[in-house]
């Protein structure tokens, strides 16, 4: 038996950890940002109009469907458009593309921590640019950082924080950099500005949007990117040929074009956001200005104890740990039930 059939740089990897998924019971989930709310009943309806004889063959490896329904959703031509199996799929693509062994890569810290664990596939390098306290970013500093990488991830909003950076100032950055920009927006459907209107502007940005969070469907695995078309022909080259299945497609498509249904559940959850915001000063530290559906609760050493203390309730949030910073909870904007049963719980625990 050899000693490891692994490369060895898959070998020395830990992997990346999803946040936990319990399957049944009763617990009052906060910890991966799902929208609580269904999605579309059209969704639900293209999902099963699709579900039949179609299914004996393979789906269109373009999804035009879809990029159809994107297109006219961000006013851009069906060509800029790539559907992927979830964005995390999208961001593989990406990477397997842009990063080749002993590259680096740079993204700004703390952030979304599948950006490493595709770096350490490719046997690349992370280089990390801190976020100031207030979560902004210095251009020119980020710049610095970048110079001589082959691509940078930049999740805006930003997970944990929650925070946003400004279009001008996403183009401050990108004017900075000669390798690729990925702005991975799984979450601007919840914020009051995106990114979409740079990549006429610079033809190195690359958008990610995502199906799991604001649409709440999650569990269907759907995102699609937006790029200048001959990037969105190189990535095609790398991509698998059958990436999304013609359940996904169908049902994404249909879930795009119910605008009206997305706004409602969207304002639900912004009104939620903002009790619960307002709410957690009186228990601990004020939460970043969120323009997602989660808020980011730096409480230091109490955040290890609160988690375990609100699982053993049967509550569920994000326990997160970055170095040289302060340990806290991400929390997921659940419904109003949801979130004042959390704040019962958590007047109980930190007073
Ligand atoms: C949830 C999330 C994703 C992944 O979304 P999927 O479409 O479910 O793969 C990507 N980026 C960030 C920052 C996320 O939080």
């Amino acid at each position: 038996m050899p000693r490891s059939l692994f490369l060895p740089h898959i070998e020395a990897m830990s992997g990346y950890v999803p946040g936990e998924q319990p399957r049944g019971g009763t617990l009052i989930k906060l910890n991966t940002n799902e929208n609580p709310y269904p999605p579309s009943p059209r969704a639900l309806t293209a999902l099963v109009a699709a579900a039949g004889e179609g299914l004996k063959r393979y789906p269109d490896p373009l999804g035009t469907v879809l990029r159809t329904a994107v297109a006219r959703k961000h006013g851009v031509d069906p060509s800029m458009v790539l559907a992927g199996n979830g964005s995390d799929d999208l961001l593989t693509i990406v990477t397997r593309a842009f990063v080749g062994p002993g590259d680096v890569a740079v993204y700004p810290e703390p952030s979304y921590i599948l950006y490493q664990t595709l770096l350490e596939i490719q046997n690349a390098r992370a280089a990390v640019a801190s976020f100031r306290d207030d979560w902004t970013l210095d251009a020119d500093a980020f710049a610095t950082v970048a110079r001589g990488a082959r691509l940078v991830f930049l999740a805006n909003p930003n997970s944990p924080s929650g925070t946003t950076l400004s279009p001008a100032q996403v183009a401050a950055i990108a004017a900075r950099l000669d390798c690729p920009l990925v702005v991975d927006e799984a979450y601007a459907d919840f914020a009051e500005t995106d990114c979409v209107a740079l990549v006429r502007e610079y033809p190195h940005v690359i958008i990610t949007r995502s199906f799991s969070k604001g649409y709440g469907l999650a569990g269907l695995r759907l995102g699609y990117l937006i790029a200048r078309a001959e990037v969105v022909e190189g990535l095609t080259k790398v991509k698998d040929s059958y990436n999304c299945d013609a359940l996904a497609l169908a049902a994404g498509a249909a879930a795009l074009d119910d605008q009206p249904y997305l706004a409602t559940t969207r304002a639900r959850i912004l009104a939620t956001r903002r009790r619960l915001a307002d709410a957690l000063p009186a228990l601990g530290p004020a939460v970043p200005a969120s323009a997602a559906n989660f808020v980011w609760w730096p409480l230091g050493a109490a955040a290890e104890p609160t988690y375990r203390t609100l699982k053993d309730r049967g509550i569920l949030v994000r326990l997160m740990r970055y170095p040289g910073r302060p340990d806290g909870l991400r929390i997921t904007v659940g419904t109003d039930d949801e979130i004042d049963q959390l704040l019962a719980e958590l007047r109980q625990i930190m007073t």
